[in-house]
């Protein structure tokens, strides 16, 4: 395995084995890897010649006052977790490899970019955007490895990639979770111990939905109320959004009809964990 800091340097490694003809996955992450992450990694390299993995923590998709300095970097834990997940390079750059002085190019991805986190976080999808157009043209992937934790985040990166051509196949993989449902994000190691129990309840909420949904319930407003009723009773939890929108579009549902995306965010104490879930009505 070959870490790889520059950018040039990345693009040479990978088109040398391109040119032999073998083929590339790819997995971009921001480090502080978990099972969720291995479980990409696993996959590209079930399906690939060569499995590369970025780690890099991007300064552009984080808002003022979000985590960007706490976000947890445990590199060299993680350099360990890719050698023994049989990966062959790594690309670990430092900002400045990625935004060098003068940088003024960024990618954005309009309306899918502006509901649901995009309305709390507005900038992320941008930096997002972004830096995965970049990491694209920098790795020249065969298959790119996203996860379906970050429902919102894979439908952008799959209408950019579909919009600007780039010749590269999106596959997203299921949530990894905890054994009691909670799924698993860098941003849980911020939980402590009576706030990871309380984070229980957004894995609940989700169940409770598709509970009632099993059961006949079609009306969105209703279904949102139930949830967010369930939410509600933890004290520490404080709910930024709970959606039904169409599952390709993001667009809001009155009624639970077809490929459905139930999506919510709730702070947990100071921290904001995402989760959702697929359904076909
Ligand atoms: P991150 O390091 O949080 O930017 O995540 C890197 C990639 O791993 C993204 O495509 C995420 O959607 C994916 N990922 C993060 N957590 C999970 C999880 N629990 N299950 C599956 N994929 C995940």
């Amino acid at each position: 395995m070959k870490t790889i800091t520059k950018p040039d340097a990345m693009f040479k490694a990978v088109m040398a084995v391109k040119t032999k003809g073998k083929s590339v996955g790819f997995v971009p992450t921001m480090g502080a890897l978990h099972e969720g992450h291995l479980s990409l990694i696993r996959r590209a390299r079930k399906d690939n010649d060569i499995v590369v993995v970025s780690i890099f923590v991007n300064p552009a998709q984080f808002a003022p006052g979000e985590d960007l300095k706490k976000y947890p970097r445990p590199v060299s834990k993680d350099i360990a977790l890719c050698r023994k997940a049989g990966v062959d390079f790594i690309f670990y750059p430092l900002p400045k490899d990625i935004y060098p002085q003068g940088f003024k190019t960024y990618v954005s991805v309009d309306d899918l970019s502006q509901v649901l986190c995009g309305r709390t976080r507005p900038g992320h999808f941008r930096g997002v955007a972004t830096v995965v157009a970049k990491l694209l043209n920098v790795t020249q992937p065969d298959i790119l490895y996203l996860g379906q934790k970050d429902a919102q985040q894979a439908i952008i990166i799959k209408r950019m990639a579909e919009d600007l051509n780039f010749p590269v196949k999106v596959r997203v993989m299921s949530t990894v979770r905890e054994k009691n449902g909670l799924a698993l994000s860098s941003r849980n190691a911020y939980l402590n111990k009576k706030e990871k129990e309380d984070a229980l309840v957004l894995f609940k909420s989700l169940n409770l939905a598709l509970l009632l949904i099993k059961g006949g319930l079609r009306d969105a407003g209703r279904l949102i109320k139930r949830v967010r009723e369930l939410i509600s009773k933890k004290k520490s939890a404080k709910i930024d959004y709970i959606a039904i929108v169409n599952a390709e579009t993001l667009e809001p549902l009155n009624k639970i009809r077809g490929n459905c995306l139930i999506a919510l965010a709730v702070r947990i104490g100071k921290t904001r964990l995402i989760d959702n879930v697929l359904l076909k009505v």
